[in-house]
Order: structure tokens, then sequence, then C-alpha cells
């Protein structure tokens, strides 16, 4: 079997965090390009998606998403995309995806979010990775970045849920993007903060079988 086809614009896909092959997450998104060089995905605001429930809302959400991730055991529930529309921009092969985000009032860009991740792998039904916990918040005009969600980050490698040598290429691979921050390269000068999806596209819907791995 050669390689799985492209996706071409328009088409609805499952984008999906896998952990032991089972589904932690599952977000149906809107193709904006597939190509060789750049997979870029529209995820609409309102969106409606999976997320794993959490046993209780007063405790910190990495601290129990790391003990759910560890017990290998959790049920996904329904929630809504609630931060605003946002394109999905992966370089195949890397392992990030750059967040280009803006507010829903007035369709502000309201910056870049970098979320540390698996690269893809092309799925019947669209693209499986497993996030990596730790992220990087930049600011609309790339003058200053901060790091989110380090502790959980931290107590995730001494739970072992990634391996001293996993961290280590977690950590070279967010210094390699906050490289391309500082010297405002690609991705972050080719004009997507003033990108616009296209208005006949309906907000997508997971599919039957969007659990199915
Ligand atoms: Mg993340």
């Amino acid at each position: 079997m050669g390689q799985p086809p492209s996706w071409t614009p328009g088409s609805q896909i499952v984008y999906r965090e896998v952990w032991q092959n089972k589904v932690w997450t599952a977000r149906p998104v809107t193709v904006v390009e597939d190509t060789p060089h750049l997979i870029a995905l529209y995820l609409c605001s309102g969106t409606r998606w999976k997320i794993p429930a959490l046993p209780d809302p007063n405790i910190d959400r990495a601290y129990l998403f790391n003990h759910l991730l560890a017990a290998g055991v959790w049920q996904l529930i329904d929630t809504t995309w609630r931060w605003g529309d946002t394109l999905l921009l992966i370089r195949p092969g890397e392992a990030h995806a750059i967040h280009v985000m803006w507010r829903d009032a007035d369709r502000a860009f309201t910056g870049w979010y970098i979320n540390l991740q698996e690269p893809l792998r092309r799925t019947p039904i669209g693209f499986d990775f497993m996030d990596q916990e730790l992220d990087i918040v930049v600011k609309p005009d790339l003058s200053g970045w901060t790091w989110k969600d380090e502790t959980g980050f931290q107590q995730a490698e001494e739970m072992g849920l990634f391996s001293r040598w996993e961290t280590r290429q977690i950590r070279a691979e967010a210094e390699r993007v906050l490289e391309r921050v500082r010297a405002k390269a690609s991705p972050f000068n080719d004009g997507w903060e003033t990108w616009v999806p296209n208005p006949d596209w309906p907000i997508p819907v997971l599919p039957d079988g969007w659990d199915i791995i």
C-alpha cells in the first residue's frame, strides 16, 4: 500500500489525540490545505468535540489529566470549542502545531499558540497524534511569549508518562520553534493572521466511527 491520499480543501475530517490506542480527544475540523509542506486545518468556534470527563472540577486540570493518562481509563464527554476561530498549522513530520487564533466578537487576531505534540499520523478519517502537554503562548506581534502547562509537563515526566529522552526531545522542539518566533520566520510571517474561512463551510460534526482506532 502506498501513502494514504492527502485531503482536499473543504473536507471535514477528525483530528484526534490518541493515548495507548484509545481516543483521548476528538475534534471535527475542515481541511484548508494538505500538502507535503503544510497541513492547515480549521477548527471553527462553537465546534462540538470530545474531551475526557474530569472527576473533580475543583482539582487542577493538568494534575487530573496526568492521573487519567497514567490509569489508562477515562470517559469522553461532549464539549464546545470556546477559544474562538482557530487555524491549526502543522508541518508534516514536525512535533508541534501552531494555532492561529481569533476573537469571536470582532474577529481580532489574538495571537499564536504553540502546541507541542507528536507528528501527525494519517488515518482513514483524518489525523491522529498525542499532545505532549507543554505549550507556548506567543503575542500577536511576536514581541514576547510565555510557557504554559509547564508544571503539568514536569509532573508528567515525574510520573513516567514521558521518558527523560522524550522530555528532552519535546524541549528541543520547543526551542526550535522559539527560534522561528524570534526570527519572525515562516509560518509567523506568512500572513495567516488575515486568513478567513470560506463562509460556505458548515461547522463540522464528528462522523460515525470517530471513536474507532
Ligand atoms: Mg498542549
